[in-house]
């Protein structure tokens, strides 16, 4: 809704968001929210209007409510990824625990838990675009606090100390490492490792995860860099990006 305002202050091409939300309230609320932080903002009240705008406007990224009239958010992605691969911020209802994994499972790069926070969902959406800028650039090498993971020579130091993985634990860190913050669910690091682990139950992922941990946590009960997403799988920090 409304025009589309070319450049931001800083010359670069302003981001357009698509907001797909059939409560009018909330669809408002996440408009004011993005715009005063810089984004141009599209609405959509239905999931065909969202299909619609999403091939016309080609939009930088997607707030997707799963919840919606006509076509079900779920089917949503499932079409825009045929044709797209902006980033999608799920919305979902709390409880919904399968949706939001489906929704990751099927493209959703992000959720966002309702009733939430606007500026909550600001800082997924710009952290998101961190990740892509640096995605667009890809290191190898990644550095967190004091854990360095090497995806190419599949290496992990501690500080100093080399830290011994198999090849399933190297695997994981990797996939998680390569994209700090992104959500991961047990099905995608299943999928990551696939051709190396047998385990065809997803939560051996999580003894995975455990022997990690206590391989290169500082305190593998509180951990830092490998943190867990509740009901949904698991995600690298994000906190030290800026270090960078
Ligand atoms: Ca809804």
């Amino acid at each position: 809704m409304g025009g589309r305002v070319p450049t931001a202050a800083h010359g670069l091409a302003m981001r357009t968001i698509l907001v797909v939300e059939d409560e009018p309230k909330i669809a408002t609320l996440v408009r004011d929210y993005l715009s005063a932080a810089g984004f141009s903002v599209l609405i959509a009240g239905d999931g065909d209007d969202a299909l619609r705008q999403a091939k016309s406007a080609r939009p930088d990224l997607m707030v997707l409510d799963l919840g919606l009239p006509k076509r079900d958010g779920l089917d949503v992605i499932r079409d825009v990824r045929r044709f797209s691969e902006m980033p999608i911020v799920i919305l979902t209802a709390r409880g919904d625990e399968s949706d939001r994994i489906v929704g990751l499972e099927l493209g959703g790069d992000d959720y966002v838990v309702k009733p939430f926070s606007p500026k909550e969902l600001v800082a997924r959406v710009r952290a998101i675009f961190r990740r892509s800028e640096r995605n667009a650039a890809p290191s190898d090498v990644i550095h967190a606090g004091d854990i360095t993971v090497d995806t190419q020579r599949l290496r992990v130091t501690v500080g100093d100390r080399v830290v011994d993985l198999t090849a399933t634990e190297m695997q994981l860190l990797a996939k998680l490492a390569a994209e700090p913050g992104r959500v991961f669910t047990r099905g995608q690091l299943l999928d990551a490792v696939h051709g190396v682990a047998f385990e065809s139950y997803e939560r051996a992922i999580d003894g995975h995860i455990k022997n990690i941990r206590r391989k290169v946590e500082p305190d593998p009960s509180r951990p830092r860099y490998i943190l867990t997403v509740y009901g949904v799988g698991y995600r690298f920090t994000d906190q030290f990006r800026e270090q960078r």
